[in-house]
């Protein structure tokens, strides 16, 4: 076991409830996570109600039940949502129920499932417990997405280690990224926020009207919409409290125009959906949509992402991540989006956040997709980065302002 991993896992509680999640009294928590890191869980639990939580609920999941449901279940019980689950979500989100989401997951859980039931399910969950996305992607309620270490997770990420070694070193790296080995973590992140807000802000008073990509198998332009908001670590929920949404993050993102995309970007690591591992994928666009789409592995699931999701043929996240972020000079595949994102420049296939565009929050849907902003039920990250990677932003006036330079901030 890591030294002192007591002490540093209560470090990391205390983190994600005080900085991360900001629970004060009176707030219910949901927590859903993998069975596999309960003493997590009840770390934050205690965490949580000292903090003045009213009520704490936990949801846990376990992967080898998940395949079990898979191989066991036909397409049409996987995709019956009972009412009960619906309304209990409704529940949670009239409560301004604030969300932990612990990710240890095996990104490859459901290899060798028929995709097509895993993809009808997700679809199904997706429309189900659509209200709560929305409001959680347009900061209703404070909501956070972080990371513990799983045992099939670790060996995926460190196979040449033995397992209880695989699991010390990713909980190494959990703490590395989060900050847990500082004095003061909560300190750190708040430095932390200070200086990604420094890179946003420059990137808000340019209001650049596009952004072009070139490295190796990437010339991309990309539109931004008018008025785009970029965003970093930081967030507020509407009753104006604050909150951190990934832990760890070190992306500075926004919405691109989902009409407005031409040319062909390269991904530059794996990423898993759904259970199954995608790599080495290629995307063209023609006037924002997706043309042609490849993969070296788990290419039919790519295609059923792409095209038969509403909206995923269109980009919904565009994030900026120098090549030397902390995550990517340690580098390591992580198989896990949280990570490997916060690696790389990255766009997303899907949903964009209503926040990205001002005033967004408070926007319909219909007038969010006049806006430019794509609506979907999905939200996919795929990791673009590296560090060959050229982006200059281009203003209305045509002025072209370097942003990055191989792979690392211009400005
Ligand atoms: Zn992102
Ligand atoms: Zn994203």
């Amino acid at each position: 076991m890591l030294e002192n991993f007591n002490h540093l896992l209560q470090k990391y509680a205390h983190l994600l409830v005080h900085k991360g999640l900001g629970i004060q009294g009176d707030d219910y928590l949901q927590i859903s996570a993998d069975i596999e890191i309960a003493p997590l869980v009840h770390l934050i639990t205690k965490e949580a109600y000292e903090a003045g939580a009213k009520k704490v609920i936990v949801k846990y999941q376990d992967d080898q039940l998940s395949r079990l449901h898979y191989e066991g279940q036909s397409i049409d019980t996987l995709t019956d949502i009972p009412q009960y689950r619906i309304d209990e979500s409704k529940d949670l989100m009239d409560k301004k129920t604030k969300k932990l989401s612990l990710r240890s997951a095996d990104p490859n859980a459901l290899k060798g499932v028929e995709p097509e039931k895993i993809s009808q399910a997700q679809r199904a969950a997706s429309k189900a417990f659509k209200e709560e996305r929305l409001a959680t992607q347009a900061n209703v309620v404070s909501w956070l997405v972080a990371a513990g270490a799983g045992k099939a997770w670790a060996q995926l990420v460190f196979p040449d280690l033995n397992e209880e070694e695989a699991v010390d070193a990713l909980w190494d790296q959990i703490f590395k990224t989060t900050r847990v080995y500082e004095e003061d973590p909560v300190k750190a992140w708040d430095d932390h926020e200070a200086r990604l807000q420094e890179k946003a802000q420059f990137l808000n008073e340019q209001q650049f009207d596009y952004l072009h990509y070139t490295g190796p198998g990437t010339d991309l332009k990309l539109g931004l919409p008018e008025n785009h908001i970029w965003e970093s670590a930081g967030s507020l929920n509407q009753n104006g409290e604050a909150f951190i949404a990934n832990m760890p993050t070190e992306e500075v993102f926004t919405a691109p125009d989902a009409h407005r995309a031409e040319g062909v970007i390269t991904s530059s690591k794996p990423l898993s959906y759904g259970g199954v591992v995608i790599d080495e994928m290629t995307f063209h666009f023609e006037n924002g949509q997706i043309t042609k789409a490849t993969a070296k592995e788990g290419e039919e699931t790519l295609l059923r992402l792409i095209n038969d999701n509403d909206g995923a043929k269109q980009l919904g996240e565009v994030a900026l991540v120098p090549h030397q972020s902390p995550i990517s000079q340690s580098d390591i595949i992580f198989f896990n989006t949280l990570f490997d994102e916060n690696a790389s420049n990255h766009l997303a296939i899907g949903q964009a956040y209503a926040t990205s565009v001002k005033d967004g929050a408070k926007m319909s849907q219909d007038e969010l997709n006049e806006r430019g902003l794509n609506r979907s039920d999905v939200h996919v990250d795929f990791m673009v980065g590296n560090g060959e990677m050229n982006i200059d932003g281009i203003t209305k006036q045509g002025e072209i302002v370097p942003i990055f330079r191989n792979g690392e901030w211009a400005f």
